[in-house]
């Protein structure tokens, strides 16, 4: 077998798995739908992913944040949920996380281009560009993928990281639990007059919920879900309009904005997968894990799942098991739900009530606003999840 591992889809969470795995010398073929030229320099997409300290970590022991340029990245020093039109906050800051700053803030453009550059040079990484899936299987020997362009391929472990609605998933028969919210997230960058101090604010107001991340230069990232019903209106707005109605939404604490980039919608439609892995095949990155953006769990989960895998294939590698066994991919199953199932179904409970527009779920709100800033335990465990990073 010329492969030991297909992995499909050359996303971020299927590069920085590549990576992870480079230094086995195990032979990794990548395959992407996508050309070559969108790889190497990714669009820019409008997401700006927030970053935890884990990520971090593991992104410089994959020497993927060495290679980013210090300018593009941002820091969060401390943090802000509202509730409805009240000024009352929920409030973090760095200084009680005993952290330089409660977390990054990189594009995913960067990320991708980062991991794809990190790649450079190594020899058992190959990608096969602008190929499409039409079959896969495995049995107890080997994995096989067919490509629409007739090519068959083997190997001894087949990797889907090919999106939330990956169609490889489907393929080999794992169903997966999958919550359209109806709601759609549109994403931009605007420049604000009044500075942001590094602080990120979430406002849930009642038909929208509206974050407004710090970026570098006094530029912002607003992530705004509503109704998909109400999107096209959003889309359609003049410039100058979309910029006041955000002015008016934040109540002008950032004094005058402008747009600087397009508006970019995603649906929301949150995914897990019923198991992460069968005989000679797994899940990592969204394909696994699709998470709602309002918690910006989703790459931070994506890049520790596969930090996981990694890790699992090159401890049985070291201790001469068979590193695609069975019970590698189930310690990683395990690993990786026991992490991902509570932010998953925390997020989305989450997501219900900030939707809800009725009495009760206004005051349970109101309520867990203060009580998170009254409760420290609970406040401290948010910070954690921000900062640590151990695994
Ligand atoms: C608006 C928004 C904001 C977000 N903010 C954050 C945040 O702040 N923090 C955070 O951690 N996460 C955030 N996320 C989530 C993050 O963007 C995703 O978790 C991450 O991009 C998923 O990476 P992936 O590699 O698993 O999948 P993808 O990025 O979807 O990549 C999949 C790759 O597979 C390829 N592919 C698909 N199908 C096939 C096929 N059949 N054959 C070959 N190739 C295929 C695709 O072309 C693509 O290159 C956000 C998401 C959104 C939408």
């Amino acid at each position: 077998m010329k492969h030991d591992i297909i992995i499909i889809g050359a996303g971020p969470a299927g590069l920085s798995f590549a990576k992870n795995i480079a230094k086995t010398n195990l032979n990794v073929l990548l395959i992407e739908k996508q050309s070559k030229e969108v790889i190497a320099n990714p669009p820019y997409d409008g997401r700006e992913i927030a970053l935890t300290h884990l990520s971090h970590k593991i992104m410089n022991d994959l020497e993927m944040w060495q290679i980013i340029p210090k300018e593009k990245i941002s820091l969060i020093k401390s943090a802000k949920v509202m509730n409805g039109n009240s000024a009352y906050a929920l409030s973090f800051d760095y200084e009680e996380s005993g952290e330089d700053n409660l977390g990054f803030m990189i594009s995913n453009n960067t990320i991708r281009k980062a991991a794809y550059d990190s790649l450079e040079g190594i020899d058992n990484i190959e990608i096969l560009y602008e190929k499409e899936v039409s079959n896969v299987g495995t049995n107890s020997e080997k994995g096989w993928v067919d490509l629409k362009s007739g090519e068959h391929l083997e190997a001894r472990l087949i990797i889907a990281a090919d999106s939330r609605f990956s169609s490889t998933r489907r393929m080999m028969g794992i169903s997966t639990s999958m919550l359209d919210f109806g709601r759609t997230c549109v994403v931009c960058t605007m420049s604000a007059e009044l500075p942001h101090n590094k602080t990120a604010y979430e406002c849930f107001h009642f038909d929208r919920t509206l974050a407004v991340l710090p970026l570098n230069d006094n530029q912002v990232s607003i992530v705004i879900t509503l109704g998909s019903e109400d999107s096209d209106e959003l889309l359609n707005m003049s410039k100058e309009a979309f910029a006041a109605d955000i002015e008016k939404r934040i109540d002008a604490r950032l004094g005058k904005m402008n747009l600087t980039s397009e508006l970019f919608p995603y649906p929301l439609v949150a995914t897990f997968a019923k198991v992460f892995h069968t005989e000679r095949f797994v899940v990592i990155g969204d394909s696994a894990v699709g998470m709602h953006p309002v918690t910006a769990h989703g790459f931070n989960l994506g890049l520790q799942g596969a930090d996981t895998l990694a890790t699992e294939i090159k401890t049985a590698l070291k201790t001469g098991c068979d590193w695609s066994a069975q019970d590698v991919l189930k310690t990683y199953t395990e690993k990786h739900r026991h992490v991902s199932r509570p932010l998953y179904h925390g997020t989305n409970a989450l997501v219900r009530l900030y939707t809800k527009t009725t009495p009760a779920a206004k005051f349970a709100r109101r309520a867990l606003l203060r009580l998170g800033n009254h409760i420290k335990p609970a406040k401290k465990l948010i910070m954690k999840q921000l900062t640590d990073t151990a695994a």
